[in-house]
């Protein structure tokens, strides 16, 4: 009744701001005409909505609110935040001109702020699937489902390119490579086509800081500046981004809420962005290198070029400030219009004037199928196979050993930016696991027997998959300076599994490279998972081969933390290099191992047991071979020199699994076979053995079932 009666009095009003047939360009400078000071410096205000009644936005003409990550617990149902939207922009409509506020949200990851929204990968993610369409796609996804909750305007994306990975957020970087940045700059138009107002974030060089610091110095030439760090800003504004957010980083020195030149000369000037700038959270208290928050941080801040603040310490304090700076002359009229100008246009153009209430018509999309098929998709797409060992996994038969601190754990998989600023380890938000991906996609075919710890395991299991990693944090809290290897709980837990001899296949879940290289030679396989968001399906599809991998380093995965910046290109030998990643078709060997075999792994039965035979390729990649390691169900079963071995003591009705490695004279191993599986018949004695060839993936397999029959007279059985 009140939004009927608020749009009685805006239709029965004929000033032309209010007239949605004028071109922007004119309401705008009608509305300008209007405004009293009170009203531009709440319209360059933005405040935090703990702090913030509806009343004060009517008192103070805010013109913006936020839920950020320091922002007080806001409502925890989409209705919730819907109403709680309404009732600000209610505040806004009392106000004189009637001019609405815009709700600004950090929806990094899907609406991440909502419980029950779907949440995508983090960035570092999508930068690994290569997949600037998907993107898009994700964008829009999130744009339906901060509709939906009533929001406006997210903080994202983050466009830093992140230079060094003791940096708390390389997550939220796309990747180390401007190219990378720049083609997922399509989520801009994802989320602006669905009706909400992009960031692009953090202007600028905030993921080059001198040691990865948050909020740090990028001590580099301006032409690299340029050159690494700006073509993502560049190509966002070509895609028309609504705004942009300042880096509280400094640039040799200088604070970028500071920074005239890069703000005013460079973005707004040289690159011609129309938007508006926005402030980082409090960033301008910052400014004078002094405690406490002055008018002199507010005037250096909206001189350099500033548009909005962004929660300044006490908003109230600031909206005084700025009025007193521009009524002393310390920021020009001109200016405070400008900004104003910006603002108002952005919006004009969401069409909020039209439409100032929450469109609730989106909230069925807030976690819905669709959308987490698609966040599924991307998990898969953004699955990078490091070492390929007996992956994939088939679904049935023995039994498989799950273990890890992430394998159940929703909270680990999402990581920050989950409900909470710094997230957290727990079942924090509804989704699907790892672990009850991998149950899901085996069903009844083999047991899977879960252990966080690793407790419990022996070598009765065909494999082991641990899922270890990092958990959540946000910003400076994830800052590595030091040690950058996995803690103490995935030691333990690694060392139980590999204490069976059960072959271990490693599910990293982290924001990004980690100081691995002591471990890999004892995992028999490794997928870097990123940080996957709630759709943990999405890895289980691709250990079982229900996706063959896809997915490419974002990043240059160093051998030590010592190596710290390591990027491509930069003459360093890193573990894995930038844009690699393995798939199941790939005959490429482990980096360190002897090429052979290069081909299947064959069986027939014969009089003496059941042969197993290979052909090597050429040993082009090792010290020269010394021989072969057979393996039945990821045990060690036998070391023969030439490329054959027979097996016997098959129980009937039994299914084995029987893999092979080459092996050089200085003991590396390659990556072994695809699995071969063979199912022995029932009943003894039977003179007969199925033979059932799974091929899964290797390059020149065998497709279907190949039944053989053991023309000999002894039974293998
Ligand atoms: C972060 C921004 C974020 C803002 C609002 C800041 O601490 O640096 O990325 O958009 O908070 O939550």
């Amino acid at each position: 009744a009140q939004a009927d009666a608020a749009a009685s009095v805006r239709a029965a009003a004929v000033l032309p701001y209010l007239d949605p047939s004028l071109p922007v360009a004119d309401r705008v400078a009608d509305l300008l005409g209007r405004m009293t000071l009170d009203d531009k410096v709440g319209q360059m205000t933005q405040s935090e909505r703990g702090t913030t009644t509806a009343a004060d936005v009517t008192s103070y003409r805010v013109g913006s609110v936020l839920s950020g990550g320091g922002s007080a617990p806001s409502p925890n149902t989409p209705a919730g935040w819907a109403d709680m939207y309404d009732s600000y922009q209610r505040g806004a409509l009392a106000t004189p001109l009637q001019i609405p506020i815009i709700y600004g949200i950090d929806a990094v990851h899907g609406n991440n702020n909502v419980p029950g929204s779907t949440i995508f990968p983090h960035n570092i993610g999508l930068g690994a699937t290569r997949d600037p369409a998907l993107v898009e796609r994700i964008g829009r996804a999130t744009a339906e489902e901060v509709s939906g909750a009533g929001q406006d305007w997210t903080f994202a994306p983050c466009l830093c390119v992140a230079r060094n990975d003791r940096w708390g957020r390389t997550y939220e970087s796309y990747g180390e490579k401007p190219e990378l940045a720049t083609a997922m700059t399509t989520i801009v138009d994802g989320l602006q086509d669905n009706g909400v107002l992009a960031t692009a974030k953090h202007y600028i060089g905030d993921g080059g800081t001198t040691g990865g610091v948050d909020q740090g110095n990028t001590e580099i030439s301006e032409a690299e500046l340029r050159n690494v760090h700006l073509p993502p800003f560049k190509a966002a504004i070509e895609r028309g981004v609504g705004s942009v957010m300042l880096s509280f980083s400094s640039f040799n020195g200088t604070k970028l809420h500071s920074h005239k030149y890069l703000v005013t000369d460079l973005l707004k000037g040289e690159l011609g962005f129309t938007g508006f700038v926005v402030s980082d959270w409090a960033a301008i208290d910052q400014l004078d290198g002094q405690r406490g928050f002055t008018q002199a941080e507010v005037v250096i801040a909206f001189n350099a070029g500033l548009d909005m603040a962004m929660v300044p310490t006490d908003w109230k304090v600031f909206v005084g400030y700025l009025k007193a700076a521009v009524q002393a002359g310390q920021i020009p009229m001109a200016r405070v219009d400008d900004a104003n100008r910006r603002i108002l246009t952005k919006k004009f153009e969401l069409g909020l004037f039209e439409k100032p209430y929450a469109d609730r018509s989106f909230a069925s999309t807030i976690g819905s199928a669709e959308h987490r098929a698609l966040a599924r998709q991307a998990v898969r797409q953004s699955q990078v196979l490091l070492k390929k060992g007996i992956l994939p996994l088939a679904k049935t038969g023995g039994k498989i050993f799950v273990a890890g601190k992430s394998a159940d754990d929703l909270g680990n998989q999402s990581g920050g930016w989950t409900l909470s600023w710094q997230g957290a380890s727990g079942n924090t938000v509804p989704g699907t696991s790892i672990l009850s991906g991998i149950r899901t996609a085996v069903g009844s075919g083999a047991t899977v027997t879960y252990n966080r710890d690793g407790t419990g395991i022996d070598s009765s299991y065909r494999a082991a998959i641990a899922v270890v990693g990092e958990t959540p944090y946000a910003e400076g809290e994830g800052d590595r300076p030091g040690a950058m290897t996995l803690d103490a709980t995935d030691l333990a837990t690694l060392s139980r599994l590999r204490a069976s001899g059960v072959p271990v296949i490693v599910v990293l879940v982290s924001g990004r490279p980690l100081d691995i290289a002591a471990e890999l030679s004892s995992w028999n396989a490794l997928i870097a998972a990123w940080l996957p968001g709630t759709e943990g399906a999405g890895v289980a599809d691709v250990l079982f081969g229900d996706y063959a991998p896809t997915g490419k380093l974002p990043v240059t995965w160093m051998q030590s933390a010592a190596q710290q910046p390591i990027n491509d290109g930069d003459g360093k030998t890193p573990l894995f290099p930038y844009g690699y990643g393995l798939t199941y078709a790939d005959t490429s060997p482990d980096t360190t191992a002897p090429t052979v075999p290069g081909v299947p792994v064959a069986a027939s039965v014969t009089s003496s047991g059941l042969t197993l035979s290979w052909t090597p390729s050429a040993d082009t990649g090792g010290s020269g071979l010394a021989g072969y390691d057979v393996y039945r169900d990821g045990v060690l079963i036998g070391s023969p020199t030439t490329a054959t071995h027979t097996v016997t003591g098959l129980t009937p009705a039994t299914r084995y699994e029987f893999t092979v490695a080459a092996r050089d004279t200085a003991g590396n191993r390659s990556t072994r076979s695809a699995a071969l599986a063979v199912t022995t018949a029932a009943g003894t004695p039977s003179g007969s053995c199925r033979v059932r060839y799974t091929t899964n993936d290797w390059s020149t397999g065998f497709t279907g079932t190949v039944a053989l029959t053991n023309t000999g007279t002894t039974p293998i059985n």
